[in-house]
């Protein structure tokens, strides 16, 4: 316990663990070994952004269900003729965002399927970038949060273009940061099981970096609690912490946040079920890995979000007390970890939000999708904001 309680004290003092170090916390079961560990991710939380706890204004837009790959735990995907395809109509789309204005939203979140039917018109990067200068004309306040590593490349991919064209027309067209979905685990292995046909790790990772290098700043998650061994979640992680560090050091924006996302297999085939061993996220296992995120990404990615759609509001509740200190967005539609068996609803009032945060007995705030003080944002984020801690933190005076 000792050799563990050093370990925790030099993370907590702002050292970067080494993945073997990581390993070692990750591997942890004794339960009072857990409990020092949450009691480290806490106390770095508390010195690196304070106390106050954060939460977005957004609405969730997937605006089409119909894909053409075949993710192994995905229940949301459709063929273009199967029953339940749907590809929301640029009215639909405005007319869900009218709403989610009317609410108080300040970003919309937009990812859909990789539907082929995108390049109808010639061009898929036409499609695309039409959608967004539609929503940005009409709503030219709104911070549009779109379009994952995955579909960046299959909008190159479609249209035989480069990830930097792409990226550049679709932030020329109002895209201000992208989700980073699709990242999964960033182990070619786990991805020929989960999803052989997305984009394989260098790729996630080359076009994150092409991004950032543009100043489209991105979030960063991991699906854990699956077939991914101790040693590929940190690795993931590692990885994630490398390519902040890169970003940092030559003044891109880089990740925002950082967001676990447990793995729900309800609907996933019978044989990855079985493989997995259990439907619904192991909430201890969610709890341990969102400290030992917290205490292996230390001061290169200051903002951890748990997932309120996966686990649940109280149990999101109780991760932000194992290090995170964002609870996420109001989403107002959610289908896709819905489909899959997530049994966290598929919105969150900002009133049930902010009853959560003070349960905990801590301020709460809202913010933008660049972390900055709504009610100090008289004017849309721009993309290129650093990343800022709220608070009295140690990352206010990083
Ligand atoms: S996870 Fe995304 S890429 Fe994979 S099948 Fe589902 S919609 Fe398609």
């Amino acid at each position: 316990m000792s050799a563990l309680l050093t370990l925790l004290d030099r993370a907590v003092a702002g050292q970067d663990l080494t993945e073997s170090e990581g390993i070692q916390l990750i591997e942890q079961r004794d339960p009072q070994a857990r409990a020092a560990i949450r009691q480290a991710a806490d106390t770095l939380r508390q010195e690196l952004v304070g106390q106050t706890v954060t939460y977005v204004v957004n609405r969730n837009l997937n605006f089409t269900n119909i894909c053409e790959q075949h993710c192994s735990f995905c229940a949301f995907r459709r063929d273009a003729d199967q029953a339940g395809a749907y590809w929301l109509s640029e009215a639909q789309m405005l007319a869900r965002i009218q709403g989610a204005v009317q609410a108080g939203a300040t970003e919309i979140c937009i990812q859909g399927g990789l539907n082929p039917q995108a390049k109808r018109g010639g061009s898929s990067l036409a499609f695309y970038t039409h959608l967004i200068g539609t929503i940005q004309g009409a709503f030219p306040h709104l911070h549009l949060h779109a379009f994952s590593p995955q579909e960046v490349q299959f909008i190159a991919r479609e249209d035989g273009l480069s990830w930097e064209t792409v990226l550049r027309a679709l932030q020329a067209a109002g895209v201000g940061s992208l989700p980073g979905t699709a990242a999964e685990v960033l182990d070619d292995g786990v991805r020929r099981v989960l999803c052989p046909e997305k984009i394989d790790t260098a790729t996630w990772l080359a076009i994150v970096q092409q991004a950032h290098a543009l100043g489209l700043p991105t979030t960063s998650t991991l699906l854990s609690g699956h077939i991914e061994t101790p040693a590929q979640r940190i690795h993931h992680l590692a990885q994630l912490r490398q390519v902040q560090q890169v970003s940092r050091a030559a003044g891109r924006p880089g990740f925002t946040e950082f967001i676990l996302l447990p793995f729900v297999g309800q609907s996933a085939p019978a044989v990855l079920r079985k493989r997995v061993g259990r439907d619904q996220p192991c909430l201890t296992d969610a709890l341990h890995t969102t400290a030992v995120a917290r205490l292996f990404l230390g001061s290169w990615i200051l903002n951890h979000q748990p997932s309120w759609v996966k686990l649940g509001l109280a149990a999101a509740t109780e991760a932000l007390t194992w290090g995170c200190n964002d609870l996420g967005g109001t989403l107002m539609e959610e289908h896709i970890s819905t489909a899959a068996g997530a049994q966290g609803g598929t919105a969150q009032t900002v009133a049930d939000l902010q009853a959560a945060i003070r349960s905990l007995g801590r301020p709460f705030q809202e913010r933008t999708t660049l972390y900055q003080p709504v009610a100090s944002v008289q004017q849309k984020s721009r993309p290129g904001t650093q990343e800022t801690g709220f608070g009295s933190g140690r990352a206010s005076r990083i």
